[in-house]
């Protein structure tokens, strides 16, 4: 793959601080290669050793799910879309402006990578060796496919504000060396980001200039009229998600990021997606392989980069269906232990395959599994009962095992009048069983969500 390298292109220190900016002309220049819509993933493989690299644990709700050095190369990658990714925050330096290029090009961050990658593989990663006053580089092969190399050398910083005068700025280098990925050569406008050398403490080329807009725009075309625009991501439905935004086709592709370590780079897309209201709406199931990253729409009638809208945060635990939770702990029953509740699943209705298990309780005892979606604290016979007392619904009777357990499968198609149990709700359950001696008692009460 060595021999395919046409721009090993490199940013360089410039040495010592406080070097002037004299030039501030137009100053862009174009490799020869482009990236076709099919190489607009990028990863990156995190194998930076200094420890302000990976420092930024602040979750940001324009980069959900990433942290440290991902956070900032994903940043400085996007920083080139052709509009607003999200509402252009997460950089202080440029606060609303992330997303700048208004060209006929964006990227797809497809979360981390777990080896180096070739130059087909679009990586992000470090590389050992004697720099030289070289800070980072990007290989390019002619079919339009890269890889981009950090000397692990440096005093790496991940921001995600300034950094101090001793470190170098990540997030402007990744936005330098995803400009070379792109086609961007050096720039002899010295306050351009793709300016050949940066100084110590600088995040001013974390935000692309005029002249590396007029590069990409020169490059890709500007932004076309009819190219898909994505506006907002909203979920009414577990497991779905509503795009809104326009120019989107009769037909569409969604692509999502796809889950950390899994696949080669290739965008997890999900084809065959009509859009409604004038293209300006767009529902569709999220793929069990997506992760928390970007979503883009791809218009399928249309072909390069104006098929392709800007990327838009998503973070996949807003249609996640949650887990199980405590409502309540019970007192200790006459077996001197508390009952448990456990409940088994896959927690879709359409599946049907919920189980109520108890246990710790009294053996050959009857017992009924009790259900409501309020909760309360009344205290009743040797125990607590922990649903709203006014509103339960009751399954039916069971025995209690000689093992000190009982179980009940939950027929959703035939509930009590009144308890049907939908998609999206959380409902909480118990069981309340006799006592030795003709009392009785309760386990402890657990929450359950019923998703699609
Ligand atoms: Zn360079």
């Amino acid at each position: 793959m060595k021999a395919s390298i046409l721009v090993p292109s490199a940013l360089a220190l410039v040495a010592g601080l406080g070097f002037t900016f004299s030039n501030t002309s137009e100053g862009y220049a174009l490799l020869s290669h482009s990236l076709s819509t099919a190489q607009r993933d990028f990863r990156v493989y995190n194998t930076f050793i200094n420890s302000g690299a990976n420092n930024n644990v602040a979750p940001d709700t324009q980069f959900p799910g990433a942290q440290g050095a991902v956070m900032a190369i994903w940043k400085g990658c996007i920083e080139w879309g052709s509009r607003l990714h999200g509402n252009g925050n997460g950089d202080s330096t440029q606060n609303g402006d992330l997303g700048s290029g208004g060209a006929n090009f964006d990227a797809t961050f497809q979360g981390e990578a777990n080896y180096v990658g070739t130059l087909g593989d679009n990586i992000c990663s470090t590389v050992s060796g004697t720099p030289n006053g070289v800070l980072a580089y990007t290989e390019i092969n002619g079919s339009g496919s890269w890889r981009m190399r950090f000397y692990d050398s440096w005093n790496w910083a991940d921001g995600p504000g300034s950094i101090s005068g001793s470190q170098m700025d990540m997030q402007s280098v990744a936005c330098h060396e995803y400009g070379h990925a792109l086609g961007m050569d050096h720039s002899a406008n010295a306050q351009a980001t793709m300016a050949p050398a940066i100084g110590n403490g600088q995040t001013s080329t974390r935000s692309i200039n005029f002249d590396d807009i007029a590069g990409v725009q020169a490059k890709y075309g500007v932004a076309g009229a009819n190219k898909p625009i994505v506006s907002g991501i909203t979920s009414a439905v577990l497991g779905q998600i509503t795009i809104t935004g326009s120019n989107f086709g009769a037909n569409n592709e969604v692509w999502f990021t796809r889950q950390n370590f899994v696949g080669t780079g290739t965008p997890l897309t999900v084809g065959g997606v009509a859009s409604t209201n004038g293209g300006t709406q767009i529902v569709v199931s999220v793929p069990n392989d997506a992760q928390s990253g970007d979503v883009l729409v791809r218009n399928t009638s249309l072909s390069g980069g104006v098929s392709l809208s800007n990327a838009w945060p998503f973070d996949i635990s807003s249609i996640q269906c949650p887990g199980q939770g405590t409502v309540c702990t019970g007192f200790p029953n006459s077996t001197g232990a508390t009952g448990e509740l456990y409940i088994f699943g896959s927690q879709n209705v359409a599946a049907n395959d919920t189980v109520l298990t108890a246990a710790a309780v009294p053996a050959n005892q009857f017992g009924l599994f009790v259900y409501g979606q309020g909760s309360g604290l009344l205290p009743v016979s040797n125990g607590i009962f922990c649903l709203n007392g006014s509103a339960f619904y009751r399954l039916g009777i069971v025995q209690t095992t000689i093992f000190q357990t009982a179980s009940y499968n939950l027929d959703l198609n035939n509930l009590p009048p009144g308890g049907q149990i939908s998609a999206g709700q959380t409902w909480n359950f118990q069981f309340w069983h006799r006592e030795n001696g003709g009392v009785s008692n309760f386990t402890d009460a657990v929450s359950y969500t019923f998703c699609n």
